[in-house]
Formats: structure tokens, C-alpha cells, sequence
């Protein structure tokens, strides 16, 4: 990657402290590193190894020469959560997160105090935060720098929220199921049931109202929005997104190209890595719901029986497997591998997966996802169609522009959200997903006849441009080339 210095220009990142906001806003800070920025990212002890990890991989492409890496204590047992629980997927029951989001409140006093001596010639002069850390637009008013959200979100979905917000049509709705309009995108029929929203459109979350207030003021008092996305994808939502709001909305993605492979993998992902190694090209669905996302042990089942069954290779990752009842492990232990052995046909991987390394892989074909946004684009830009089971926050949103904007992924038919951490965990039992019903929806990814190619063909090209747009000239490299310039 080309580096053009501009040795005025220094980034304060700080992350929201969970997993999958991590990954892509510690990239952010390598592209703009890559764009000759100085860039400091502010994180906690037990998250530097994933930030270290990220920034010398980076820095394998010629991009991290200006980034400095700042722990700074997070106050997990001040506020009574459990020691090292430093991340928001790690807090332990959804009667936590009051108390995450507390210890993150005290963590922005450290911040702020840090900030304040950083004098000149290392003084800030741009702020991008992630989304839950309200406090950082003050840091940056104290500074006297710009402010810049990064919500993990892609632009579609946040233009969503936008139009919530304002037209509140939610709350017309005479059931958390009956569907209505949010027409943010002409002429795509935009319809969602109140279940499907984002937390804040809920009647209640575990977040609590004054912290979702707090949130509120904080998108509307920052100076502009920076997205993990690119501007030939998502059918100028950027460009609508900064109209609605009325602030600069930056699309700089997608920012997992910014990094070179692991070369350091662990034993289990140098495993999944062999085990593709032995499959035939584009033979494999890879399964796997994001950094958290877990389903009810009737609905794992459900999901089992159709992956077991069908004619294809799948590698399946499943998270939460150590809480899962002994039934369930016994019928995972009898119908899949875990070991990685070559010939087998359904490898289950319990814990974490190389995703990134896994879907640039020949053999990969197709993708069964969560929806989350950070996997969406790096399947985008790995050039994998996917099938869509969303779980909960905006997944519903991205489903909507994956299947009918995008027209590169076909939908399971999920209609509920799947209880996690921040909704509270109702504690539902049922599968809403029938084994018949996943298997209509593999069939259509894995062999779906022309219409199945057609996808196939859209999404390859959508990798070409996301390739592009990060390459010198390209809209993310332009986008970021403004932003460093700007704050100059
Ligand atoms: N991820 C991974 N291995 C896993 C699970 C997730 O590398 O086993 C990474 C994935 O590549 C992506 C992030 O974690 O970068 C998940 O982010 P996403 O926005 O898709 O979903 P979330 O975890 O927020 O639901």
C-alpha cells in the first residue's frame, strides 16, 4: 500500500470494547496509518494481544509504521463484573450489562485524562470512536478536534435507524410482528416487524433507557460517520445517509483487505485449513453466527440434522458449545468431526475460526451467516454468496439488502431474532427453524440452477470493485485520503 506522509494528522481510535467492533476499527487505524496518519488506539490489557495481532499484520502490508498501541486499565471489578471481563461478549448474563457499560464509563474518565497530555507535537487531532463510547465526543471537544462515530453498522442499515428515529413508525405498529414500511431506499420494498430492529427500536433492551438516550446524543453531536463499507456497494446509501443526517459520512471499507493473512495461525485453524486443503474447489458451506452469536440447543439440533445430511463439505462453527446440555454434545460427538479429520464431511469447530483465512479458501462455495456486517463485507470481499439466518441487532436490515437490494444470498426465512446477551435472553426453547426449511435454503446457495450462477456472478464482481476501491484512487482510499487531509 502506498504511505504519503502527512505528520500533522493524528487519530485518536477507541474502540468499542467487543470482539467484532474491534477487528474492523483497529483496521481503520491501519489504513489511515497506510495514509501517513499518526494513529494512537486506546484499548484495555486484556484486548491488546487482538489489537497487537491486527496491527502487525497490518503492518506485513506497510501500513502500522505510525500506530502506537495504549493499554489503559479497565475497570471490570470497580463496576462488579467478573476480573478481565474487558469485552462486551464476555460479559458473563444480560444482568451485566448495566454494569459493562458503567466500567466503560469510568474507562472514558482514563481516557479523557490520558488525552489531556497529549500535547503538541502528538496532540489529537481527530477522534473516531466506536459506537457505545459517548463520552469521546467531549474528549475531542476538549481537544478541540473532530469527532467521528464508527458503528459497525453497514450504511443501509444505519440510513434505517435514521428514518426510525425520525419517522418512528415502530411505534404505530399494533404488534411486535406486524411488518411496515421504511421506504429509505426506492424502489426496494423495505419492510420490517418491530422484532427485527436494532435494540434501540425494541420496547425494552438490557441496556436501559438513559444509556440508549446517551447513545442518541452522542450519533447526533459527532462530526461525521465513518462506515466499513464502499461506495459502489450499497446503491449510494452513504451519500443518502449523509443527507438525512446532515454530516459527513465516510465509506472507507472494506477494511479487512487491509490485512495480510495470519502466518502465525494456531493448531485448531491451521486444522481448518487442512481439512479445505483436502476438499474439491468451491465444494465447502462454511456456518458459522459471528463472534457470539449462539442458538437454543432444539435449534442447533435442527440445524445439525440438515448440515449432516446434505451432499456437501461443511465446515460449522458453533460458539458456546462448553454450556451446551450433555444431549446436544453427544449428538454433535457421534454426527460431527472435531478433530479435523481430512475425509470427513462435517467439520464442528467449537471456539474460534480463521473466518478471513476460511473464506478466501478455493474451497470454499458458499456461506451460512448471521448477517453481522463485518462478516458480510469480508464475504463480499472474498467473493462467497451466502444464505441469511440474522440473529438480532441490525441482521435483519442486512438481510433485507444481502437477498433484495444485493441480490447475492438467499434467506433461511428467519422471522424472530434470536435471544442474546443485550435483549435479555427470554429463554426460548423452540426451534423456529425446521431441518426441511434449512435444507430449501443450502439447496438454493449450494445448487440453485441459474439463479444460484447468477448470484455467484454478482458477488465475484462485487469483489473485484471492493478490491478496487481500496486501491489507490479507488472511493475508500479517496475517503480516507479526505479524512487524513481534513484534520491537517
Ligand atoms: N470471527 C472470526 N472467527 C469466528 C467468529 C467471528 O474470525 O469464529 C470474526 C469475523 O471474521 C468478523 C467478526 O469476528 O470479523 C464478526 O463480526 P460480525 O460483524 O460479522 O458479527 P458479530 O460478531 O458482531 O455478531
Amino acid at each position: 500500500m502506498d504511505t504519503m506522509l502527512s505528520p500533522e494528522s493524528h487519530f485518536v481510535v477507541i474502540p468499542w470494547p467487543t470482539t467484532s467492533h474491534i477487528i474492523p476499527i483497529v483496521d481503520i487505524g491501519c489504513l489511515l496509518a497506510a495514509h501517513g496518519a499518526a494513529v494512537t488506539i486506546l484499548t484495555t490489557p486484556a484486548s491488546a494481544q487482538l489489537v497487537q495481532s491486527r496491527v502487525d499484520r497490518a503492518g506485513a502490508q506497510g501500513g502500522s509504521a505510525g500506530i502506537t498501541l495504549t493499554g489503559i486499565p479497565f475497570p471490570s471489578t470497580e463496576a462488579g463484573l467478573p476480573e478481565g471481563c474487558e469485552r462486551l461478549d464476555h460479559v458473563p448474563s444480560p444482568d451485566k450489562v448495566r454494569s459493562f457499560f458503567d466500567a466503560n464509563t469510568r474507562f472514558g474518565d482514563a481516557v479523557a485524562r490520558l488525552c489531556r497530555l497529549m500535547t503538541s507535537p502528538c496532540r489529537p487531532s481527530c477522534v473516531i470512536a466506536g459506537m457505545c463510547n459517548t463520552w469521546a465526543h467531549g474528549i475531542a471537544r476538549e481537544l478541540g478536534a473532530p469527532c467521528y462515530i464508527f458503528q459497525g453498522f453497514s450504511a443501509f442499515a444505519l440510513l434505517c435507524c435514521e428514518y426510525l428515529h425520525t419517522h418512528r413508525p415502530h411505534e404505530a405498529a399494533a404488534s411486535l410482528d406486524e411488518l411496515f414500511d421504511v421506504p429509505v431506499l426506492p424502489p426496494f420494498d423495505c419492510k420490517f416487524a418491530r422484532r427485527q430492529l436494532p435494540l434501540q427500536f425494541l420496547p425494552s433492551c438490557s441496556i436501559g433507557e438513559d444509556s440508549l438516550r446517551e447513545l442518541r446524543e452522542f450519533e447526533m453531536a459527532v462530526n461525521g460517520i465513518v462506515v466499513n463499507s464502499f461506495e459502489e456497494l450499497e446503491h449510494g446509501c452513504a451519500a443518502r445517509l449523509a443527507a438525512a443526517t446532515g454530516k459527513i459520512v465516510l465509506a472507507v471499507g472494506p477494511v479487512s483487505l487491509c490485512r495480510a493473512p495470519a502466518l502465525d495461525v494456531p493448531d485448531d485453524a491451521r486444522r481448518c485449513m487442512a481439512w479445505l486443503d483436502a476438499k474439491k474447489a468451491r465444494s465447502v458451506l462454511y456456518v458459522s453466527f459471528g463472534s457470539a452469536g449462539r442458538m437454543p440447543p432444539a435449534q442447533l439440533i435442527e440445524l445439525g440434522m440438515a448440515l449432516v445430511s446434505c451432499p456437501w463439505p461443511v465446515l460449522w462453527v458453533i460458539k458456546g458449545a462448553d454450556s451446551l446440555p450433555d444431549d446436544v454434545n453427544k449428538w454433535l460427538q457421534e454426527h460431527t468431526d472435531a478433530a479435523g479429520v481430512v475425509d470427513s464431511q462435517c467439520l464442528a469447530v467449537r471456539g474460534w475460526a480463521p473466518q478471513v483465512l476460511i473464506l478466501s479458501h478455493p474451497a470454499v462455495a458458499g456461506f451460512m451467516t448471521h448477517c453481522g456486517w463485518g462478516s458480510t463485507l469480508e464475504r463480499v470481499a472474498a467473493g462467497v454468496p451466502m444464505a441469511c439466518w440474522p440473529f438480532t441487532a441490525e441482521q435483519f436490515l442486512n438481510e433485507k439488502l444481502i437477498v433484495d437490494v444485493l441480490a447475492i444470498g438467499v434467506s433461511v426465512g428467519v422471522t424472530k431474532p434470536t435471544d442474546g446477551v443485550l435483549t435479555g435472553g427470554s429463554g426460548e426453547v423452540k426451534a423456529e427453524v425446521g431441518m426441511e426449511q434449512v435444507k430449501t435454503a443450502m439447496n438454493k446457495l449450494m445448487d440453485g440452477g441459474a439463479e444460484g450462477e447468477d448470484m455467484t456472478r454478482k458477488v465475484q464482481e462485487l469483489k473485484a470493485k471492493a478490491k478496487a476501491a481500496l486501491e489507490r484512487g479507488g472511493s475508500s482510499y479517496m475517503n480516507l485520503e479526505k479524512l487524513v487531509q481534513s484534520v491537517i
